[in-house]
């Protein structure tokens, strides 16, 4: 294709990463259709509810040497950050055993992370730059982002994480005692050491977000088609149209950014992708009578504590089972328990969510999951004309922006600036 040709491209889910795909495919001159059966950036989208971050340096994959050992542990202990759900166990073993293999090596986890990266470097200026041009900046929070420690030995056992970091020039300090407490005095004596990442950022809300993104899109011509896509009607391997539940989409291209629902229009799409739901909770603490500096991290919970329009949301957990299966709120009341820790005087408030179990303070969603750390981005195997922008688990938020160019790069045959193989979902073997 020349670079000049302006095509019809329908970009399939709107949630963050079609949101940021379908405005890049604009910039190019194309006219964009979303298909998508639910509100933008509503509660059913991972994008809706996540911990907000927008953290450069969250590079690590999931799974890092000497994992495995921990396995039975995510299966035995309920209040932990990870859980298997026993009976889901057997479909999900195949996932498990690419995931720790993914991970076996600190060599694999230095070239995953460097691949990570490119799509993570800029997202705070990125984001802060979309969300300006939708009319909403105050959406995009630059103060940067800090883990909390209970104890030097907690920072020390991420060492190896840190240097990672260090040796891809992503910046981070350490911040003492003294300092974390001036600069967040509610936090409680649990924690006493900060690592302060300056150039993380924070989406202030997400839902209010993907809502700006997407009417930025309409005022930019874009056409909304309230329907869920179910495959894709080819002609000698070409592309003619997107079949949805509602009739037929014609378009020249078509992007799958349908997070969880991916997995089955890729396969549709000739491309067997093991992608699975890492499911995660939030809980908010409505009116908590303070602000937050920054977005927190405490180094045992692995959870997002943030500060939205709502309240306080604690967004973490990881719960592997079926994306159907009914949500567990018991995952949610661990994430109580880290904010009485962390925040003593917020207990009472904390009792008070918690006797509202399963109420709109309380959500569930599906982190759409690779077992190698890496999301799917290209063609697909069965037409050039079908592309993949599915499968960011942990940083879908962080690498949307950088996703969205590299669709509408490729879309364009222009170079990209990076090797985007490492991102073809046909590193899987699974073609059909
Ligand atoms: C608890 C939790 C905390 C997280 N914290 C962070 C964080 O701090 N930072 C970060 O970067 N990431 C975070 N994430 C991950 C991030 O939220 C996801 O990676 C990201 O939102 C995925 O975006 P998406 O657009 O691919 O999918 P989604 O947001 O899930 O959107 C997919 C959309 O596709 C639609 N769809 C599905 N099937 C079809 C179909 N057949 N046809 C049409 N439309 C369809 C859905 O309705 C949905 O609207 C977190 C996730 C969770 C669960």
């Amino acid at each position: 294709m020349s670079a000049e040709q302006k095509l019809t491209i329908a970009v399939i889910g709107a949630g963050i990463v079609g949101l940021c795909t379908a405005l890049e495919l604009q910039r190019d001159g194309h006219h964009v259709i979303l298909i998508e059966p639910h509100e933008p950036g509503g509660r059913q989208a991972a994008s809706y509810g996540n911990g907000t971050w927008l953290n450069p340096g969250s590079v690590l994959p999931m799974s890092t040497p000497g994992l495995w050992k921990q396995v039975p542990g995510f299966l035995l202990d309920p209040d932990g950050p990870f859980i298997i759900r026993w009976r889901h166990l057997p479909t999900l073993a195949g996932w498990l055993i690419r995931f720790v293999l993914a991970g076996r090596t600190w060599q694999q986890i230095e070239t995953c992370a460097a691949r990570r990266y490119e799509l993570n470097r800029t997202t705070a200026q990125d984001h802060a730059a979309l969300a300006a041009e939708a009319g909403r900046p105050d959406l995009v929070r630059r103060n940067g982002l800090m883990f909390v420690y209970p104890e030097q030995a907690a920072i020390d056992a991420e060492q190896q994480s840190w240097r990672l970091r260090a040796k891809l020039g992503i910046r981070f300090r350490k911040v003492e005692t003294a300092e974390l407490r001036e600069r967040v005095p509610e936090l409680g004596e649990a924690y006493r050491f900060g690592m302060q990442i300056d150039d993380g950022a924070q989406v202030a809300d997400p839902g209010a977000y993907c809502h700006a993104l997407l009417e930025l899109l309409i005022r930019r011509g874009a056409v909304r088609k309230t329907a869920r896509a179910t495959g894709f009607s080819l002609n000698g391997g070409r592309l003619t149209a997107v079949i949805t539940e509602s009739g037929a989409v014609p378009c020249d291209r078509a992007v799958i950014a349908a997070g969880i629902g991916s997995r089955d229009l890729a396969l549709k799409a000739g491309d067997k992708v093991p992608l699975i739901s890492e499911r995660g909770y939030h809980v908010v603490i409505p009116d908590p009578g303070f602000d937050l500096p920054a977005g927190l991290m405490p180094s045992d919970g692995k959870m997002g504590v943030v500060m939205t329009p709502q309240g306080l949301r604690l967004a973490g957990q990881v719960e592997l089972a079926s994306v159907s299966a009914p949500p567990n709120w018991q995952r949610a009341r661990i994430l109580l328990n880290y904010a009485r820790r962390m925040f003593p005087a917020l207990a009472a408030k904390a009792d008070a969510v918690a006797q509202t179990l399963g109420s709109p303070n309380y959500w569930m969603g599906h982190r759409p999951s690779t077992p190698d750390g890496l999301p799917c981005i290209g063609a697909a195997s069965a037409s050039p004309d079908v592309f993949h922008a599915f499968g960011h688990g942990h940083v879908g938020l962080i690498q949307a922006p950088a996703t969205g160019r590299l669709v509408a790069t490729l879309i364009a045959g222009r170079q990209p600036a990076y090797d985007a193989t490492p991102f073809s979902a046909r590193r899987f073997g699974g073609v059909v």
